[in-house]
Order: structure tokens, then sequence, then C-alpha cells
């Protein structure tokens, strides 16, 4: 996915899309103040950082590092945050969790058993989202109704129960082609390596590339069942 030499210009159908996130976006910080967007840094991140830090600044921005990403994802935000002049918010695992959890497990542990990645996802992404949650009233997330069949029934706004806040999706009716149109249009910076095959982006030693054709979310946990290829993040529809 390559920038061209000159970006398309936006269409109207698409500026209305942006409009109406934006809208939902508003409404969420007017609805419930202290509001968070947790990054993922994939290609909706790009989009969804775009529209907060141009048009809803009052959003916070927060990613998580687990410790195993891409070095892409650190140049990435190097890139972000010299185009916003802002800070990404990065929260981290616990130290001791992450010591026993390799104690016990090993270091790649979560190739293991089904049981040993959610319990590596749980202590380097579930506890430290619940972190970067605490103290916010809602919290926004870039899931798209064509990501999945398990993402096609999520709503713009959600009582997040197991976290105790409201989950924003203001980009839900975006599709893939919108998110990178937009990304063209407005010479975003993005991970290069959505340009090699990986259009979902996660820890460095659970994504893989996928084949084309294949569904986007197949080179994430790719060892695994399907239905079980999700984080904790989400207790339906999982980054
Ligand atoms: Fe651990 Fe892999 Fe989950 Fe990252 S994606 S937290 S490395 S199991």
């Amino acid at each position: 996915m390559s920038q061209p030499a000159t970006p398309p210009t936006l269409s109207d159908a698409l500026q209305a899309k942006a409009d109406a996130s934006i809208a939902r976006l508003r409404a969420a910080v007017a609805e419930y103040g202290l509001v968070t967007y947790s990054s993922s840094l994939g290609a909706e991140s790009m989009v969804l950082t775009d529209l907060i830090w141009t048009h809803v600044p009052e959003i916070d921005i927060f990613t998580l590092d687990t410790g195993r990403l891409f070095e892409e994802a650190f140049t990435l935000m190097d890139r972000l945050e010299g185009r916003y002049k802002r800070r990404v918010r990065v929260v981290y695992p616990a130290a001791s969790d992450i010591e026993t959890y390799v104690r016990e497990n090993g270091a790649n542990g979560f190739y293991n058993s089904l049981e040993q990645r959610q319990a590596c996802c749980f202590i380097r992404k579930t506890v430290p989202f619940r972190r970067g949650i605490a103290g916010f009233k809602a919290w926004v997330t870039g899931v798209r109704h064509e990501q999945s069949a398990t993402r096609s029934a999520a709503q713009p706004v959600e009582f997040d129960a197991p976290n105790g806040l409201y989950k924003i999706a203001p980009i839900l009716d975006w599709t893939h082609e919108d998110v990178w149109a937009w990304i063209r249009a407005r010479k975003l910076p993005y991970n290069p390596l959505h340009d090699r095959g990986y259009p979902s982006i996660g820890c460095a030693p659970c994504t893989r590339a996928i084949e084309p054709g294949e569904d986007s979310r197949a080179g994430r946990w790719w060892w695994e069942a399907t239905a079980n290829r999700e984080c904790g993040l989400h207790p339906k529809f999982k980054d």
C-alpha cells in the first residue's frame, strides 16, 4: 500500500464519514468528559489519531508497549509525535508479571497452548490496558464492522461492563478502502509492514504476513483456531 506520488483528493462521501466520526468523538467528550483512545498503531489508528489530534485534541491517546512489538511500531510512534507535536502515552506491563510468566512458561510460552497464550496477552495487554483506561469515563476503539464476523455486531456506543466505562467506535462504518484513502489523501504516516502483507499488526512473535485472499486477521495467532484469535481487550471483538 505505497503512497502514490500525488495523493488522491478525498471524496465527498469519505469526508462525510470523517465528519460523522469527528461528531461522534465530540459527542463522547461532551457526554463523558474524560475520554481516551487506545491506539493499536494499526492503519485505523492512523485515521483516528489524525481525527483526534486535529479536531478533538482533548481526547487522550495511549498505546500498549507489550515488550514484544515490532521495531516498526516505535519508528511509527516517533513519526506520529513529530507530525502532531504531541506525545502518545505509552503503558507497559508490570515487570514482575513478565518475570513470573517467563519463569513459569519460558519467553515464548505462548506458542505452547491457548492457556499460555491468553496468559501472556493478559499480563502484557489486558492488565496494562486496564491501567491505561483507569480514571476515564469512555474509551475509543478503531474496530470496523467489516473486520470480522465478531466485529460486525459492534455498536457505535456500548457500555463496556467488564471495564466499567463506555466504549466508543467512531469508524465502525469505514471500509478498508476508506481507511487507506484517508491515509493517502492526508499523507499520514503508517507502519511499513502494511506494505509487506501485514493488514493487522500485533506483537512480532504472534503476527505473520497473510496470503492474498486470506482474512485480514488470519496472520494474528495463526497457529490457533479462528474462534480463539482475540486478545482479551474487548469481551466480544478484541484487538
Ligand atoms: Fe504475548 Fe503474543 Fe499476546 Fe503479545 S500477542 S501479549 S507476545 S501472546
